[in-house]
Order: C-alpha cells, then sequence, then structure tokens
C-alpha cells in the first residue's frame, strides 16, 4: 500500500495571547473530520519544562492527562473533547523535551565533529517529529497549534522550523494567522495591529493563506477587504470568529462562512456533502435545553476557572445530553471552613449536586469534608474526583465509623487512622516530574453497584494522576460502617471507586472528567446531571405535598 503523505496546516496566533487557539485549532479539525478526513492536532509549548506536571493549575490552568500519562496543556482537552478521540503524548512538544532530545544526542556522539545549533539541528529535530507523528497517525492532516504569539522568542526558532517545511512540502503546508479585531468605538473596527502582525509573519518568510479574526463585534465587509487587501488573501480567506455562546459553535460558524471549502481548495481538495448535522444538534441542546441544574464545585482554585476546565466541560457534555442547562458554582471551601455549621447547610442549600474535584494539599480540605458530610446527611448528589474521593472516605470514617481524627496522610502524617496514605510505590520516588500513578488504568466494577449502573459495564478504565491511595488495612472497618466499594484495580490491589449506599454518592480515584467528550459524555458525569434532576424533581413533588397539605389546613 502507497505510504500516506499527511498534509499539514500550522496555527499562528498573532497580536496578543488568550485568543483561543486551542479552540480554533480543535474547531478545524472538527471540520476536516466532518468531511471525511482524519486529523492528528500537535500542541508546540515554547517553556522549556519538559511537561505541565510540575505547573500550579493558578498560573498555567489545568494539567491534562492523555491515556499514555503524557502530563500536557490543557488544549489537548480541547482537542480531544472536540475530535472525540484519544491523542497520543508524542503530539505535545516542548522546549523542554527538544532541548533534551538534541543535548542527549550531542552527548550521545549524534552530532561528532559538528557545533551543534538551533538551525539546523534543532528545526531538523522538529520537522521530523512532525513528520513521524503524521507518519504514526496515518492521519490525513496534521494541525500545528503553535503556543504563544508570533514574536515571542520562545517559539522563534519553531516557526522558522515551520516556514523551512512549507518550503520543503509545498502546498501540503498551509499556515493560519489567528488576530484580534479591535473596534474603537461601536461599529469601529480597526484593522491595522493585524496588518502589522501579519507584516511580522510574512518578515518571517511565511505567507497565511487564512486569517480568523476575533472580535467582540461582527466582521464587516470594510474590514474584510482591508485586511484582504493589506494582507495579501482573499476577502473569502478572512474569517470572522464572534463572541459565542458556548465554544462548540465555533465549527458552525466557521462552516456557514464556508470554511471547509476554501480550506480544502487551498490544498486542491473537494469537500463532500458531509456536514455537521449531529454536532449541531448538540450545539442546539446546549444553548436551548429544556431544564436546569445548579451545581457547586467546591476546590481550592476556584478564582482561576481554567484549573478545573476539564470538569466543567463534563458537566456541559453530560448536561446537553440530559437536554439540561448546567449552572455552575465555584464554591470557595476555606469560606465554608469559616462558616462552619448551620451556615454551611444555608450557603449548600440551593445546589441540586456537589462535586470535589481533584486537588493537592491541605488548604480548604476540611471545608471540602464538610461539603461532602452535607451531601450525605441530606442525600444531595455528590460526585468526588481523585482527592474528592479520598475526602469522601476521610469523612465517612471520621462520621459513620467513627474513627475519630482519620485522615489522609498528605494532609496529617501522624493521624491515628491513616485511611488514605502514600501508594507504596511512590516510596523511594524523588524526582517531581512525571512520578505520580498517571494515565488510563482498568477498573473493575462490583455488579450491581451504582458505579456499574452508571458505567454499563464492569470493566473500565479513566485516566489517573495521583501519589495517594485508600489504605486497605482500613476497608473491612469502613465496609462494616457501610461504605461500598464499587470498583478495584484488576489485581484486586488498588481502590477505584466507592459509593454511599444511600442517595446518589460516588467517588473515583481516577478523572474521568479527562475522557469526557461532547459526543461521549462521562457515564459518571451523566450519572451525577440525571441524579441532580431527579432529586430537583422529587423536592418540587415534596414542597407541592407539603403546599397541598398546608391548603387542606386552610381549608379544613
Ligand atoms: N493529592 C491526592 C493524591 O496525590 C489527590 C490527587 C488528585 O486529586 N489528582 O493522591
Amino acid at each position: 500500500m502507497p505510504e500516506k503523505t499527511p498534509r499539514y496546516i500550522v496555527v499562528l496566533g498573532s497580536l496578543m495571547s488568550g485568543l483561543g487557539k486551542g479552540i480554533v485549532t480543535a474547531s478545524v479539525g472538527r471540520i476536516l473530520q466532518s468531511k471525511g478526513y482524519s486529523v492528528s492536532p500537535i500542541k508546540f509549548d515554547g517553556y522549556l519544562n519538559v511537561d505541565c506536571g510540575t505547573m500550579n493549575p493558578l498560573r498555567h490552568g489545568e494539567v491534562f492527562v492523555l491515556d499514555d500519562g503524557t502530563e500536557c496543556d490543557m488544549d489537548f482537552g480541547t482537542y480531544e473533547r472536540f475530535l472525540n478521540h484519544s491523542i497520543s503524548g508524542m503530539n505535545s512538544i516542548t522546549g523542554g523535551k527538544l532541548f533534551s532530545k538534541v543535548i542527549q544526542k550531542e552527548r550521545a556522539g549524534g552530532y561528532l565533529g559538528r557545533d551543534v545549533q538551533i538551525v539546523p539541528h534543532l528545526t531538523n529535530e522538529i520537522k521530523d517529529w512532525i513528520r513521524n507523528v503524521g507518519k504514526d497517525s496515518g492521519s490525513d492532516f496534521v494541525l500545528v497549534e503553535v503556543g504563544g504569539t508570533v514574536g515571542d522568542l520562545e517559539n522563534s526558532y519553531f516557526i522558522e522550523a515551520m516556514r523551512q517545511m512549507a518550503r520543503e512540502e509545498g502546498e501540503r503546508v498551509l499556515f493560519v494567522q489567528l488576530t484580534y479585531i479591535t473596534a474603537l468605538s461601536p461599529g469601529e473596527l480597526k484593522t491595522k495591529p493585524t496588518q502589522h502582525a501579519n507584516k511580522l509573519i510574512t518578515s518571517m518568510g511565511i505567507q497565511p493563506r487564512i486569517i480568523i479574526c476575533r472580535g467582540d463585534e461582527p466582521l464587516d465587509k470594510e474590514a474584510r477587504e482591508k485586511i484582504s487587501l493589506f494582507c495579501n488573501v482573499a476577502p473569502e480567506d478572512v474569517f470572522d470568529d464572534p463572541k459565542l455562546e458556548t465554544i462548540y459553535e465555533l465549527p458552525l460558524v466557521l462552516e456557514k462562512q464556508k470554511f471547509s471549502s476554501r480550506l480544502l481548495g487551498h490544498f486542491g481538495l473537494k469537500a463532500s456533502d458531509e456536514d455537521l448535522k449531529g454536532w449541531s444538534a448538540m450545539v442546539s441542546k446546549i444553548k436551548d435545553p429544556k431544564n436546569e441544574i445548579n451545581v457547586a464545585i467546591s476546590g481550592k482554585y476556584t478564582a482561576v476557572k481554567d484549573a478545573y476546565v476539564s470538569v466543567k466541560e463534563a458537566l456541559v457534555h453530560a448536561a446537553a445530553a440530559n437536554n439540561t442547562r448546567v449552572h455552575i458554582e465555584w464554591v470557595d471551601t476555606e469560606r465554608l471552613e469559616k462558616e462552619e455549621g448551620l451556615r454551611a447547610a444555608e450557603l449548600l442549600g440551593k445546589y441540586d449536586g456537589i462535586i470535589v474535584p481533584g486537588g493537592f494539599g491541605s488548604r480548604g480540605v476540611e471545608g471540602k469534608i464538610m461539603a461532602i458530610r452535607h451531601c450525605r446527611e441530606h442525600q444531595v448528589p455528590y460526585l468526588g474526583l481523585c482527592l474528592g474521593m479520598q475526602l469522601m472516605i476521610v469523612e465517612y470514617a471520621r462520621d459513620v465509623a467513627k474513627l475519630e481524627g482519620a485522615n489522609s496522610t498528605e494532609m496529617d502524617e501522624k493521624t491515628p487512622y491513616p485511611v488514605i496514605h502514600i501508594m507504596p510505590e511512590q516510596l523511594k520516588v524523588k524526582d517531581k516530574g512525571a512520578t505520580m500513578r498517571l494515565g488510563a488504568w482498568e477498573c473493575v466494577l462490583a455488579k450491581g453497584s451504582k458505579a456499574y449502573a452508571a458505567y454499563g459495564t464492569e470493566k473500565i478504565a479513566e485516566r489517573h494522576r495521583h501519589r495517594y491511595e485508600v489504605n486497605n488495612e482500613l476497608v473491612p472497618k469502613l465496609e462494616e460502617a457501610g461504605l461500598v466499594f464499587s470498583g478495584r484495580s484488576p489485581d484486586g490491589r488498588i481502590v477505584e471507586m466507592c459509593e454511599w449506599k444511600e442517595g446518589w454518592g460516588m467517588a473515583t480515584q481516577g478523572h474521568p472528567e479527562l475522557k469526557s467528550r461532547l459526543e461521549a459524555p462521562a457515564p459518571l458525569f451523566a450519572g451525577f446531571v440525571k441524579a441532580c434532576l431527579k432529586g430537583q424533581k422529587e423536592q418540587e413533588k415534596a414542597e407541592a405535598e407539603k403546599g397541598s397539605k398546608r391548603l387542606e389546613a386552610d381549608v379544613f
């Protein structure tokens, strides 16, 4: 069989960061998929960290974990949520990975007799890497998102490699410029900054073929024509990327402007008639659903929403599948700690369900435990993710099993009842990078459990990122007290899931949010949303009954 040669689409950000390059890249990919092409997205991040694993979510947003355990930029989450397939760690290229590779090669004598330089050695490494991803994935298109903005020092050598690639591959490489159109006053669009940014790109030997314009106002004809004239692209290749109610709308908005036929036309390819009908139906459910629920996410990084972006998106997917809008409120657990007891119930009473997501360290932990207790005592649906499962067990140990002072040794090394403790294989770990229990791990669910009902199958695999686990020695005590351990690793050693007998309270050591996609919501999130809706109905019924009793009392 002749080897398939992929085509490459390189997305460059200009003017400023934060324009949503990841969403644009993912949307381009989803559009191509709808036309029958396979895509493999690559992201380059210029930092010298090897991966995201050691970064603080407050500074950098969520650390996204792939099946193979790669800890990477949260844009990979966007790619998977749009493209509905799992991506390999090879698709994440960082400055750290590139430089280590070249330096290791130099030490091994890989460049004997030569001085090692950015051009050609580092740039060759980049081109080989990208071509290999193309070959290994067997995709029709490789999408390359260049992190940062054109003009940054950090990505300059990578962009140079892309220029070389375009020279070598000719028409098989196409550049997309993402830019921002300023409105000085309503209706007064300014394209000059975009023209300057485009000049900067062309000065690097690169000619973008497509320009996508973010803006608060719709792009008008005059602005489109100006960009076309000064940036050397056809007016039909200037696309509007307006403010949207949901990010999932972007593929539809671009397609309305005939994006795929222009893009494929540049590659000499025709767009088939297939369209985004299924996608569009999901987007309508996000925008105009029948039901509404209120969910609280109580974590430590509530000030920075990007820290829990996968949790938020998993809720959006599960809600859309249930024709529901989900209002998310971020509850600062440190505040809960200060407002103990009745006040906590008052603060949490308005939610149809509560999620405690993953986390590290002891800050805000007692507040999270209070939120979990509120759910257990009032039978409010609860979903615990990783740390959220560990704390569900701590709460149960203290309050139901009466193991006073029970804790995770992560929070209290001297606790008399270490219901959560460090994993034995972690004891010898000294390095911080890529040393947690990472990636997809299998779990066997107990038949008849609520977890089994949610997944509808016995064997599952969710992605993990943790160093602590349930202490098996204390499991019998917790089981005696009534906690159900509904999922374990196939060898039976590691507790993966637990649940309460009453209500819908469930938690997992994994991070199911990382595998949730618009077209394939995570089963636990779907179960959670359903439980929230059910609880809401029961409450309405109870209130109606109370009302009619009062009425009866008034009458008689
Ligand atoms: N800090 C806990 C652990 O390392 C939980 C981690 C998480 O929530 N991702 O086990």
